[in-house]
């Protein structure tokens, strides 16, 4: 089983998520368990504030180091490590996801605001990590995406493992173009959108060929 620990101020944010389709099922399967903690919680005034004004003036507010180091604290257990989302972080891929999914216990600091102090980076967290060359409101839909990508890498996730193992190849995974009935759709009169004939064939060697000359392998 991995245990995913989230750390937010949104708890509220994954609600629904979590409980649909086949995350649900991998939790109602104990293959993975996930808890959502809210951040001020660990925050000591009674305003509860984890943020504050950046050193050296600057614009929006930056989240203070100390609740998230008191959180990390309190969660993480001998085998755990602690990933931070950040657009500065090393680029999120299917082979880090492929890792992450031989990790038992795996915790999440969401950001929000302008940023985190940078001491959360360079002195709690284990990976910097982003999901990609543009910037969110915050870490909640990358914790989502990890969630997600690790989940389905494991065993028994989807059901169907020989799948998992057709779409790996060596520099990154396959993907393929895809058709479902109707074999023709008529979006409007005289126009029509066709399948490619050699997928109605029912000539194996021809069909996979074709996925070949058709799939995309995503490197990385
Ligand atoms: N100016 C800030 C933007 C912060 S966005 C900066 O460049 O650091 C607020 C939070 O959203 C970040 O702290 C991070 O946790 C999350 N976030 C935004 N974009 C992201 C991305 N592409 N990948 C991962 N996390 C991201």
């Amino acid at each position: 089983m991995i245990q995913f620990d989230i750390i937010t101020i949104f708890p509220d944010i994954f609600d629904s998520y979590f409980k649909e389709s086949f995350l649900k099922k991998a939790q109602d399967k104990k293959l993975i368990k996930i808890k959502i903690h809210d951040l001020r919680k660990w925050a000591k005034d009674s305003h509860r504030t984890v943020d504050d004004k950046p050193f050296g003036g600057g614009f929006g507010m930056v989240m203070k180091v100390e609740p998230i180091f008191k959180a990390a604290k309190e969660l993480r257990k001998k085998d755990s490590k602690v990933i931070l989302f950040s657009p500065r972080g090393k680029k999120f891929n299917q082979k880090q996801a492929s890792d992450f999914s031989k990790i038992k216990h795996i915790i999440m600091v969401c950001g929000r605001y302008e940023g985190i102090d940078e001491r959360v980076a360079k002195k709690i967290a284990d990976f910097n990590l982003s999901i990609g060359d543009y910037v969110l409101m915050g870490g909640e839909i990358p914790a989502m995406t990890i969630i997600e990508t690790v989940t389905r890498l494991i065993p028994k996730a989807l059901g169907k493992e020989g799948f998992l193992k057709e779409r790996v190849v060596k520099k990154g995974f396959i993907e393929q173009e895809q058709y479902t009935r109707p074999e023709v759709f008529e979006p409007k009169k005289g126009e029509k959108w066709k399948v490619p004939k050699v997928l109605l064939s029912g000539d194996h060697k021809k069909i996979q060929d074709w996925h070949k000359k058709h799939s995309k392998i995503v490197e990385n």
